[in-house]
């Protein structure tokens, strides 16, 4: 199974592609963990990608499709793997396009997370209440002036790749304001 999360920052594409993990035994492949895990180690792309990051920017396709394209040759995604965060611009679509292709592979089903934009201000602080109060550290770009231009970036750049993809007829849209277990069950049923 090789899936897409499509949705805006803090639609919940984390939680569920987690959960779908655990069921189809295929891993969550994360742009932004990876970018992340670069910046903690301070890797050459880690110190490229950072100031970018904290700023709410995207980072540039080139750096992405690399990463995802590496990522996609490891064993553990030989079953499957579900996207979340990637590919986020029309290009990297295309990209993702032409790498599956050239390594043999086909996408499933591109899944879209639709929520309300004012409910995700209020997301973005609750995860960070959640995170200060289990101890854990906030992640640098949680903050209202980063977040606010997120949701711009993925205004701009990314919402136009549901027309992608609804022109590919890959595109299923789940409400992604219902409670946890309800996006669940509903992203089953249009699997199914
Ligand atoms: P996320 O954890 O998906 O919200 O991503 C956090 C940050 O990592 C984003 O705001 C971007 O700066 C960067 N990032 C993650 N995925 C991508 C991507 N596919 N293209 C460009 N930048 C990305």
């Amino acid at each position: 199974m090789r899936l897409i999360f499509l949705g805006p920052p803090g639609a919940g594409k984390g939680t569920q592609a987690k959960l779908l993990t655990e069921r189809y035994g295929i891993p969550q492949l994360s742009t932004g963990d990876m970018l992340r895990s670069a910046v903690a180690q301070q890797t050459e792309v880690g110190q490229r990608a950072k100031a970018v990051m904290d700023a709410g920017q995207l980072v540039s396709d080139e750096i992405v499709n690399e990463i995802v394209s590496d990522r996609i040759d490891a064993p553990d995604c030989a079953k499957g793997f579900i996207l979340d965060g990637y590919p986020r611009t029309v290009p990297q679509a295309i990209a993702l396009d032409r790498m599956l292709d050239d390594k043999g592979l086909k996408l499933d089903a591109v899944i879209e997370l639709k929520v309300d934009e004012a409910a995700l201000v209020r997301r973005m602080e609750n995860r960070v209440a959640e995170t200060v109060a289990a101890g854990g550290t906030v992640r640098s770009d949680d903050n209202p002036e980063a977040f606010r231009r997120r949701l711009e970036e993925y205004r701009a750049k990314t919402a136009p790749l549901s027309q992608h993809y609804a022109s590919t007829g890959q595109l299923k849209t789940v409400d992604g304001m219902a409670d946890v277990d309800a996006v669940t069950a509903e992203i089953e049923r249009v699997l199914a």
